[in-house]
Parts: structure tokens; C-alpha cells; sequence
């Protein structure tokens, strides 16, 4: 197996130096496991964190290890039950080619036409539960709603802004970094308003998009799309507070939102989660995520870079924005 390692914890942005590669030989099969040739890889913004030596919600990578992830592999031996040759799975050896899975911790995908078997690692996947449990049951979104989200062209973002626009939002808003996002929001995935952070302060491009408020926002960014998500909310508004990648890579003490007194007068709830406890959705998820994709109504991008020595760069490259829809490894 060719193999990712974390060769340096990073500091600030990630440099291809953090990383490693090694050739390894897999150990043979334990009772209950099987063999995998990895065929798509996911980089994720969560990861980031992980490279460094801190206690956060899921633990550091190791360095001169290979890193973990989603992936997507086909099964080459099986030591389990249930499990056949040439089955495909879904399983968390990612940042490989090759590897040694215990049975109970991969799933069985079943593939579908029109589906490509990338989208498990994207929006039929964590990143799509992520959207969809964050704006229904964490942001309690309703009909009617006036929805904003940044990060709207990545994975999770449109995801969520479409998922809204389905589910009978009266407005939808996104922001993204770059003018081929922004048109690509507002031309393909049916986005009402679309601004790029990059062209002025957010809060008056959001108040020029949103002149009457907001009632659920989205966060993906923190920081400055924050703390005007605040100035923008309506009394009784609700933030799901799912990621803050402007700050994965800060070096120092990140700045707090610096109006976040106005959440006591327009008595705001804002609420951080994680996916991992709304599994529970799963299937109701991936049923109507599934319909919505089959019968075109939801679209998806997959950003697809090629080989396992890409792997650093496609991670490198989903923090500075490269990626429209799910950054993903084919090998
Ligand atoms: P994306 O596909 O959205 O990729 C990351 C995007 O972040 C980039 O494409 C880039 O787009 C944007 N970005 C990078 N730096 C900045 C910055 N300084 N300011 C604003 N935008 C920036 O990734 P995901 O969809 O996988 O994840 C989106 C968010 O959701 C992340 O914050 C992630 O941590 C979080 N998340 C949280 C989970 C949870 O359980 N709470 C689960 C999964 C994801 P652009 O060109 O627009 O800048």
C-alpha cells in the first residue's frame, strides 16, 4: 500500500513538506476482516485540526503515521462474513491505496446508477448529513425561512442552501470566495443571492443580499461572516454554528464576534455541533437526499484530483479554496 503520512504538524497553512509518503506491506487478514484497493479518498476540513498536537473532539494524528479518512474501496479479499470480493465499502482507512478493514466498522454500499460512488464521501455521505441535520434539526430551519450560509459552493454549504430552497425557503444566500462561485450559486444551484467575501466587508454585501434579515444561518466560516450573520439576524433568529475554517489555520487568539451582546436583545440561539450524533438520521437522510439527486432537483460538484501523491495537495488546496462542491482523490 502507498500511504500518506503526517510527516511534520503543520504550522499555519499546511506545506507539502508536512507530508510524507511510504510503501507499505499490509500484514495478512485477521478473522473478520477484509482487504481493500481504496478507489476515491476524502480530504476534509476537520483533518486540519487533527495535525495538530491538541485534544479537540477527535484525536491527533500521529506523526510518521498515515493518516485516516473516508474512503471508498473495493473489497480484493474478504475474511468476513457478509462481505464478498467485489464489494464495494465505505470505510475510514483513508490516505492510502491499499488497506487491512475490520468489517463491522466499513459499509456495504450498494451502487446505483447515475450515482457516482464519490458522492458517499460527499453529499450521500458525512458532509450531506451535515447539511441536512445542521439546517433542519440544529437551526430548526422552517418554510418560509430567509436561509444564509457561507461556504455555500463547497460540500456541506450547497448542500445546505439547496436542501433549504427544497424544503420552502423564502430566500436563500450564500457566500463563497470567488465570482465563478458566486454565478455558479445563483445560475445552477438556485441560490436567490450570492456575494464573494473577498469583494468588501460581509456584513453590508449580506445586508444588500438580506435587506429585511435573516432567520437561520449556517456557519461555516466564523469570524467576520459571524459576527455579521449577527447583525443580520431577526429576533428569535438561529445559527448553526458548524465550522469556522476561516480560522484553522491562525496561529494566534482568533477575534470573537464583536457584537455578540445583540444575541440577548433579538434573543438568538446560536448552536454548535457535530454530525456524529445525528446518525440517527441517516436514513431518513439518504432517502430523501437520494430522491432529490436522482430526480435532478439537487446537484452536486466533486472537485476530483488524481493519484495518492496528490492526496496533500488536494487537502492543501481545499483550504484555499480550489474545490467547488466535495474536494475528492480518485486513485
Ligand atoms: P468545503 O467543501 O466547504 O471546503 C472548504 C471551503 O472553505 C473552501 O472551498 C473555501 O471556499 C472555504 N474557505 C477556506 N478558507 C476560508 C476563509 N478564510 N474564509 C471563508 N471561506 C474559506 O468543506 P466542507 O463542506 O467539507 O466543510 C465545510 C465546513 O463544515 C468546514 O468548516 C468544516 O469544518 C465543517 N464541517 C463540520 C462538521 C461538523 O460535524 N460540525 C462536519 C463536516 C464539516 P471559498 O473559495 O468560498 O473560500
Amino acid at each position: 500500500s502507498r500511504e500518506v503520512q503526517l510527516a511534520a504538524r503543520p504550522v499555519g497553512t499546511p506545506k507539502p513538506s508536512d507530508f510524507s509518503m511510504a510503501d507499505v506491506t499490509l500484514p495478512p487478514l485477521e478473522e473478520g476482516q477484509v482487504r481493500v484497493q481504496n478507489l476515491y479518498l476524502t480530504v476534509d476540513p476537520y483533518m486540519r485540526g487533527r495535525m495538530n498536537d491538541v485534544k479537540s473532539y477527535t484525536p491527533p494524528f500521529a506523526l510518521g503515521e498515515t493518516m485516516t479518512g473516508g474512503a471508498v474501496g473495493r473489497v480484493l479479499e474478504s475474511r468476513a462474513d457478509g462481505v464478498q470480493v467485489g464489494d464495494v465499502i465505505l470505510h475510514d482507512r483513508g490516505w492510502r491505496t491499499h488497506a487491512n478493514v475490520n468489517a463491522r466498522q466499513a459499509r456495504v454500499l450498494t451502487e446505483r446508477p447515475g450515482v457516482p460512488l464519490s458522492a458517499y464521501l460527499g453529499v450521500l455521505g458525512m458532509p450531506g448529513l451535515t447539511a441536512y441535520a445542521g439546517l433542519l434539526r440544529v437551526a430548526e430551519f422552517k418554510a418560509g425561512d430567509t436561509v444564509f450560509v457561507s461556504g455555500a459552493a463547497g460540500a456541506v454549504g450547497s448542500a445546505v442552501g439547496q436542501i433549504a430552497r427544497l424544503k420552502g425557503a423564502s430566500r436563500v444566500i450564500g457566500s463563497a470566495g470567488s465570482a465563478d462561485k458566486v454565478r455558479h450559486l445563483t445560475e445552477n444551484l438556485g441560490f436567490d443571492a450570492a456575494f464573494n467575501y473577498k469583494d468588501g466587508p460581509v456584513a453590508a454585501q449580506l445586508k444588500a443580499a438580506a435587506p429585511d434579515g435573516i432567520d437561520v444561518y449556517f456557519d461555516n466560516v466564523g469570524g467576520e461572516h459571524l459576527e455579521a450573520a449577527i447583525s443580520s439576524l431577526k429576533v428569535g433568529g438561529h445559527a448553526a454554528v458548524c465550522g469556522m475554517i476561516s480560522q484553522y489555520n491562525s496561529t494566534e487568539a482568533n477575534p470573537a464576534p464583536r457584537n455578540l451582546a445583540l444575541m440577548i436583545g433579538k434573543q438568538l440561539t446560536l448552536r454548535g455541533f457535530l454530525v456524529s450524533p445525528h446518525y440517527d438520521l441517516f436514513d431518513t437522510f439518504a432517502e430523501e437526499v437520494g430522491g432529490w439527486i436522482a430526480s435532478g432537483e439537487l446537484k452536486f460538484d466533486e472537485t476530483v484530483v488524481d493519484g495518492i501523491d496528490a492526496t496533500p495537495e488536494a487537502f492543501i488546496g481545499l483550504l484555499a479554496g480550489q474545490n467547488t462542491g466535495k474536494m475528492i482523490v480518485r486513485l
